[in-house]
């Protein structure tokens, strides 16, 4: 990509030249941003060439790691018991990766994986987080999202941690009487001011995540239990490109953004 002002193929999708999407624009980094995902490696496979490029530009990345992944392994020498330790090997490689990415803080909530439900209790323990963290943006997966093309369901836990993370966004993060026992604990409310998620149909948002996508295939090989030998960084350039495309950018990871508190 150079440094030409970028074609905007806005002919061929009219919904985007309707909603006036300015494509030079990108929102610009938080002050502190909290990623929220089901398993360790989520947020490697799809947002972190933002978290990446918000960590350099000097945000505060706390990234919560809601299960330890610790069903995530088909080796049929593993039993019931040996949940512990994969959980451990998993924690351990997200943490390498968050490394590589700059994330400041990583918060793992040890629920079991696989098992993941959108309910009360874990939209409770993630208004904890955020109110705690204060974060000004959350980032997390579309809650809506069922299926992707014609060969991947998305995962249920994927889903109920998209889910619960936004419910916990909104309303209860902010509103002072919904889980009262929290203040009293000393959790006073915070409103998070936007929210951003992926793996959307109809994005309307783009980061250029050229500078930052050797850091993203970097991270994602941490996960060594996970990614194996397989040529991981060819696959990650071509969903860079694919994403970037309708927006003349070389690399790029797409959102729909909720703004819930204007800029004053
Ligand atoms: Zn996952």
């Amino acid at each position: 990509m150079s440094d030409d002002v970028p074609q905007i193929p806005d002919a061929s999708i009219p919904e985007m030249a309707v909603r006036k999407v300015d494509p030079a624009h990108e929102p610009p980094a938080p002050r502190r941003a909290m990623a929220i995902h089901a398993h360790p490696d989520d947020q490697e496979f799809t947002i972190a060439g933002t978290l990446a490029k918000w960590a350099r530009a000097g945000s505060e990345i706390v990234s919560v790691v809601i299960t330890s992944g610790d069903a995530g392994s088909n080796d049929p020498r593993l039993r019931a018991d040996s949940r512990p330790a994969l959980a451990r090997l998993r924690e351990a490689e997200q943490l390498a990766a968050c490394r590589v990415l700059g994330v400041k803080r990583t918060i793992f909530l040890h629920y079991p994986d696989g098992e993941l439900v959108a309910d009360l209790g874990l939209r409770r323990t993630l208004t904890r987080v955020i109110r705690e963290v204060q974060p000004e943006v959350v980032v997390c997966g579309d809650p809506t999202a069922h299926f992707y093309g014609n060969s991947y369901i998305n995962h249920p836990d994927h889903r109920a941690a998209a889910q619960a993370a936004c419910d916990a966004v909104f309303p209860s993060a902010g509103t002072r009487l919904i889980f009262p026992d929290l203040l009293e604990e000393g959790f006073e409310p915070h409103n998070v001011r936007k929210l951003f998620l992926h793996g959307v149909e109809k994005p309307d948002t783009w980061i250029d995540i050229a500078e930052t996508i050797d850091l993203k295939i970097a991270a994602l090989k941490q996960h060594k239990s996970q990614v194996g030998e397989s040529d991981i960084g060819r696959r990650m350039r071509e969903w860079a490109a694919e994403d970037g495309k309708a927006r003349g950018l070389a690399s790029a990871e797409t959102y729909r953004v909720m703004v819930l508190v204007d800029e004053a």
